[in-house]
C-alpha cells in the first residue's frame, strides 16, 4: 500500500513496532513519565508560550474542536469563524450547536484570506476567532501571524485548528498569540487515529479553569488537573500515546520541528514540480505544505481516486460534498519520500496513456 491521503497516513517502522506491543496498565509512574515527555515535546514543537498546558484527548480532532468551543466560549461571546471549506464549516456548525453567537467569514474554495478581507471585521467587538490554519479540504494555508496580529489588536481569543498544519507548516504559538491550538495523532504525527492534542496558552488555561462546562468527558479543567500528575480522567488510548511518544522523540532526534516541517515542504515541492505536465490544475491560492488539492481537467476526480486505488494500489484522498467530482487531494505527510511521488506520477502518466485522465 502507498498512502497519500491526509490521515491516517503511513507510519514509520518504530511507531508500528510499538503498536504491536501489549498495551500496559496506565495508572503508573511509568506511564505518567511518557505523558510528561509527550507534553514537553508538544510544547516545544508548537513553540507554546511559557505556562501553557497540554490536554491529551482520546477522541478524533473534531472532538477537540468541540471541546474548545464548549470550554472557551459561551452565549455571551461573539466569535468570527473563517469558513473556507469543510473544516471551517465544522466550526460554524459547532457554534450553532453550542449556541455561541458567531459571524461567518466565508471564502470560496481555494481562496486565501487577505488582510483587507479580515480587517473588514476590525473593531466590531469580536471576542473570539476560530480558524483552521491549513483548511485541509482545499489545502489553503492561512497566515497565522497576520490573523494573530488582528486578534491582538482586537483583544480576541484566538483558536487555531492546526490539525494538519502542525509540523507541516511553520507555526509559532507564542509569537502569533494563539490562545489554543489543536492537532491530532493521524496527521503529521503519523500515528494511528484516536488521540487529539489541545495546547492551551495561559490565557486559555485561565478561561477553562474558571468556567463551568456542561460536559463530563469534555471538561478541560478536569483534563488539566489530571495532567498535573501525567494522567487523564478516564482510560486514554494508551497504545497510541506510547506511539506518539516514540514519534515525538524520533522528531526530536532528527533535529526537531523545523526539520520535519522542511521535510514535508520538500515533499510537497517535489510533487508539485513532478505533476506539472499532467492535465491538472492546482486549487489553492496559498498552498499549505501538508496537502495539494488538484482539479483534473479531463476526468472525474473521484474516478481518479478509485482507479488509483483499485488498479495501482495507491491511495490519494478524495473530496466530499460538492468537490467530490472536481477535486482530489494528495498528501505530503507521514512516511513518504520523493521516490513515492515518482511512483504516483508514473501511475498517473500510465492512466493518461490509457486515455483515462
Ligand atoms: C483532519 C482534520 C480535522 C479532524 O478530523 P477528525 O476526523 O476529527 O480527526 C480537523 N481539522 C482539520 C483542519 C483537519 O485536517
Amino acid at each position: 500500500m502507498l498512502n497519500f491521503t491526509v490521515g491516517p497516513v503511513m507510519c514509520g517502522d518504530e511507531v508500528r513496532a510499538v503498536g504491536g506491543e501489549q498495551v500496559p496498565y496506565f495508572r503508573t509512574s511509568e506511564f505518567s513519565k511518557v505523558m510528561f515527555e509527550n507534553e514537553k515535546l508538544m510544547l516545544k514543537f508548537a513553540k507554546a508560550p511559557e505556562g501553557s498546558k497540554v490536554a491529551f484527548m482520546t477522541n478524533s480532532s473534531t472532538g477537540s474542536m468541540e471541546a474548545v468551543v464548549m470550554n472557551c466560549f459561551t452565549e455571551s461571546d461573539k466569535v468570527l469563524v473563517i469558513d473556507g471549506g469543510s473544516f471551517g464549516h465544522r466550526f460554524v456548525e459547532l457554534c450553532e450547536i453550542h449556541e455561541v453567537p458567531h459571524v461567518v467569514l466565508k471564502l470560496n474554495h481555494g481562496q486565501k484570506l487577505t488582510k483587507e478581507r479580515l480587517y473588514e471585521y476590525n473593531g466590531q467587538s469580536f471576542t473570539g476567532l476560530l480558524v483552521n490554519i491549513d483548511e485541509t479540504s482545499t489545502g489553503v494555508l492561512y497566515d497565522s501571524e497576520m490573523i494573530g496580529e488582528f486578534c491582538r489588536r482586537n483583544n480576541i481569543f484566538y483558536v487555531c485548528d492546526c490539525v494538519s498544519a502542525f509540523l507541516a507548516d511553520p507555526f509559532d504559538m507564542a509569537h502569533c498569540g494563539a490562545a489554543a491550538m489543536i492537532t491530532g495523532s493521524q496527521k503529521v504525527l503519523a500515528c494511528p487515529p484516536g488521540i487529539s492534542i489541545i495546547i492551551l496558552a495561559p490565557r486559555a488555561v485561565e478561561r477553562v479553569t474558571s468556567r463551568k462546562v456542561k460536559s463530563m468527558y469534555f471538561n478541560l479543567a478536569d483534563v488539566l488537573k489530571n495532567m498535573e500528575r501525567g494522567q487523564t480522567p478516564f482510560t486514554p488510548a494508551v497504545g497510541i500515546l506510547r506511539q506518539i511518544n516514540t514519534r515525538l522523540k524520533e522528531i526530536e532526534a532528527m533535529g526537531g520541528a523545523n526539520v520535519e516541517i522542511a521535510r514535508v515542504a520538500t515533499q510537497a515541492k517535489d510533487f508539485r514540480k513532478k505533476i506539472r505536465d499532467l492535465p491538472f490544475e492546482f486549487v489553492s491560492e496559498s498552498p499549505a505544505n501538508g496537502v495539494t488539492s488538484v482539479h483534473p481537467l479531463n476526468a472525474d476526480a473521484y474516478r481518479v481516486f478509485e482507479i488509483l486505488k483499485d488498479e495501482y494500489g495507491i491511495w490519494i484522498c478524495p473530496n466530499g460534498g460538492n468537490m467530490k467530482s472536481t477535486v482530489f487531494r494528495v498528501g505530503h505527510i507521514g512516511y513518504l519520500s520523493p521516490e513515492d511521488n515518482t511512483t504516483l506520477i508514473n501511475a498517473l502518466k500510465d492512466m493518461q496513456k490509457r486515455g483515462m485522465i
